[in-house]
C-alpha cells in the first residue's frame, strides 16, 4: 500500500490518497474539499479511484464527499451511523463556517469496529474510536502498520470534545483500548499536522501518554 497525504480545506485537513500496487485501484480518505487538488494526485499517480472512505462527519472531512462520489460514480464507507447527525447538518455547517455548499450524502456502507475494507487487493482493518464524535472510525492498514485516525489523536494533542455528543472520558478511553493494543510502532497520520507513531504519543503525549494516565 502507497498513500500521499493531501491538506486540504482552510482547516489543513489530511485527507489520504492510498492505493494498491499490485493494482493501483485507490481509496481517498476524508475528501473534505479542494477536490482539484485529489484529482491531481489521483492522476500523478496514475492510479483509479475505487472508493471514498471516511473516518468521521465533520466539515473539513467530508465536505468534498457528495460531490465526489457523484461526479466518479464512487461508494462511500463510513463513518459509524452514529455521525449521520453531523452528515445531514452538513448545509448548514457549511454556510455557518463559509465553506463552498456541502451536500448532505448517504454512505452505501456504514462501518462498525472490527470491519474489513478492500482497496485493490489491500485489506484496512476498521475500530471504533467515538469520543470526538460518538460514530468516529480509525482505519489500520496492518501489514504497512500505518493507521490513519482522524480527529482521534494528533502529534501531542487529541481531538476536541466540546461538541455536541462528544466526551472526553470515551475519547480517552478509545485511544487506550482501541489504538495503543495495535502497537508501539504503528504510524499514523491525523486529521489535521505531522504524521506520528503510537510509542512517540505514549511517551510525550500530555494528554496520553502512559505516564499522565491512571492504569
Ligand atoms: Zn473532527
Ligand atoms: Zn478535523
Amino acid at each position: 500500500m502507497k498513500f500521499q497525504v493531501i491538506p486540504v480545506t482552510p482547516y489543513q485537513q489530511n485527507c489520504t490518497l492510498m492505493w494498491c500496487e499490485e493494482t493501483k485501484k485507490a481509496a481517498v480518505v476524508d475528501p473534505g474539499g479542494d477536490l482539484d487538488r485529489i484529482e491531481q494526485a489521483v492522476s500523478q499517480h496514475g492510479v483509479e479511484l475505487e472508493k471514498i472512505l471516511v473516518t468521521h462527519g465533520h466539515l473539513d472531512h467530508v465536505g468534498g464527499v457528495a460531490a465526489l462520489a457523484k461526479k466518479l460514480n464512487l461508494p462511500i464507507e463510513g463513518p459509524h451511523k452514529d455521525d449521520k447527525f453531523w452528515i445531514d447538518m452538513l448545509p448548514e455547517q457549511s454556510q455557518m463556517m463559509g465553506f463552498p455548499p456541502a451536500e448532505v450524502f448517504e454512505p452505501n456502507r456504514w462501518l462498525e469496529g472490527g470491519d474489513e475494507i478492500t482497496v485493490g487487493n489491500e485489506t484496512i482493518e476498521v475500530r471504533f474510536c467515538p469520543g470526538h464524535t460518538p460514530g468516529h472510525v480509525i482505519l489500520f492498514h496492518r501489514p504497512s502498520q500505518l493507521a490513519i485516525v482522524g480527529d482521534v489523536l494528533f502529534q501531542g494533542s487529541i481531538g476536541r470534545t466540546d461538541f455536541p455528543r462528544g466526551d472526553y472520558d470515551t475519547l480517552i478511553d478509545s485511544i487506550r483500548t482501541q489504538l495503543w493494543p495495535l502497537g508501539d510502532e504503528v504510524q499514523f497520520i491525523p486529521g489535521h499536522g505531522p504524521m506520528s507513531t503510537f510509542g512517540h504519543e505514549r511517551k510525550t503525549n500530555p494528554f496520553v501518554a502512559d505516564k499522565n494516565l491512571k492504569q
